[in-house]
């Protein structure tokens, strides 16, 4: 394809459509994607404007190796009050002791803590993955189960939820260095503080990674795991609705080892841009026009949960105390990769999940799990999502038509515009 700008004095001044209009009518694309389904990812989020501004700015050209007031590079006295204001909405925010708001990802936040307090072949105990956790806490192929020892705790086979009590006798068993508490499919309240007492009664540390409901504890709808645990990790893009990027919170005590293993442990200069975008989307979840949202977020979780009960399908432990439902499809004809799959020709996108006890491998799995920020995040109130969950009802059982399902998404898709009145990607500089 032809490139409009070829001369460097053009290329210092000329847009993303100009220089590559390939990539330029990508975004496009997605963004018009992203506009035409209805989002029903559990950990994605249509994160603000604002926070859009924020991740495509100057600071990605700022090198600033260390922390503020202690860099290796100068010209860091901008970017350093960018970082401190992070850093301190982080911790009141939350009501942290220290944060650090350099990880670039929640898989960063949590290797951080890792690297901080664990040595390799150190005992973890976690919630098991086939059970709702996630990669990051012991996954044999992932860095975590590499270098550490992990054991894993699961849910009860007749509440589907966290069996303290077998959480204490493991623990007791495997004499673990650290806990972790939190995961990536698990619907039901984390409790950390009955972690803490079975923390306390095996001599380790606890950590909570709250990557998937931090929002809802930033605008107090799920108990705070930060008074009762160490080091709190987090995803700023879930719930949270800020940009793709991590953090870590942590008891004061352990502040200069998170740091030291952050940078110059694992990472090497901050992702600046991305810090201030962090520091705008803590200023926004202090608001309570973010708590506004964030009620939403529960109610139309609730309400999907319990239109598809009522549409005869389960959901694991019967409804959700968060943004989060698992649609358990064991029994029904469906896999949860032909639901996943039905559900997309209907423009709703999800993914497949395994259920705990599950019989089917992770690519097939016989769940589905379904979330409702992004959805909530362009204006979805509780009647529609009882019509998300309604489409959802008919399209697996097959009582309706593609055409006429894909016609009902569409409808709300319209009435609930994405980013209405951002022009796109077909011009950069006006
Ligand atoms: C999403 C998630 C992560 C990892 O976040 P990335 O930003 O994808 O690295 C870590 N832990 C949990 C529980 C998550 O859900």
């Amino acid at each position: 394809m032809a490139v409009a700008h070829e001369t460097f004095e053009e290329l210092r001044t000329a847009g993303l459509a100009d220089v590559d209009p390939e990539i330029a009518e990508l975004l496009g694309r997605e963004l018009e994607r992203q506009r035409g389904q209805i989002e029903l990812i559990a950990s994605e989020n249509f994160t603000w404007p604002s926070v859009l501004e924020a991740v495509g700015s100057v600071p990605t050209n700022k090198y600033a190796e260390g922390y503020p007031g202690k860099r290796y590079y100068g010209g860091c006295e901008v970017v350093d009050e960018i970082e401190e204001l992070a850093r301190g909405r982080a911790k009141e925010l939350f009501g942290a002791e220290h944060a650090n708001v350099q990880p670039h990802a929640g898989a960063q936040a949590n290797m951080a803590v890792y690297f901080a307090v664990l040595n390799p072949g150190d005992r973890v105990l976690a919630l098991s993955l086939n059970h709702g956790g996630h990669l990051t806490h012991g996954l044999k192929v992932n860095f975590s189960g590499k270098l550490y020892d992990f054991h894993h705790y699961g849910v009860s086979r007749e509440t589907m939820q966290v069996d303290y009590d077998d959480v204490l006798a493991t623990a007791k068993e495997v004499r673990p260095a650290l806990i972790v508490c939190g995961g990536s499919a698990y619907p039901r309240t984390v409790e950390a503080d009955k972690f803490r007492e079975i923390a306390d009664e095996v001599g380790a540390l606890l950590m909570c990674d709250m990557a998937h409901f931090s929002g809802l504890v930033a605008a107090g709808l799920h108990p705070s795991p930060v008074p009762h645990c160490d080091f709190v990790t987090s995803t700023s893009h879930k719930t949270l609705a800020g940009p793709r990027a991590g953090f870590v919170l942590c008891r004061e005590e352990h502040a200069s080892k998170v740091d030291r293993a952050n940078f110059p442990g694992m990472q090497g200069g901050p992702l600046m841009h991305a810090i201030a975008a962090k520091a705008a989307c803590f200023r926004i979840a202090m608001t309570d026009a973010f708590r506004d949202y964030q009620v939403q977020v529960r109610a139309n979780a609730d309400v999907l949960a319990a239109t598809l009960i009522a549409g005869g399908y389960d959901v694991l432990t019967g409804g959700t105390d968060t943004h989060l439902v698992q649609l358990d499809l064991r029994r029904t004809e469906w896999t949860g990769l032909a639901a996943q799959e039905r559900l997309e020709e209907c423009k709703l996108t999800a993914n497949r999940n395994t259920v705990p006890f599950d019989e089917r491998p992770p690519m097939v799995a016989s769940g589905v799990r379904l979330g409702s920020p992004a959805a909530t995040m362009r204006g979805f109130d509780e009647d529609d999502f009882r019509e998300v969950a309604s489409i959802i009802v008919d399209s697996l059982n097959e009582s309706s038509g593609l055409e006429e399902l894909r016609a009902r998404a569409l409808v709300l898709c319209e009435k609930r515009p994405l980013y209405p009145g951002f022009r796109g990607y077909t011009s950069y500089i006006s």
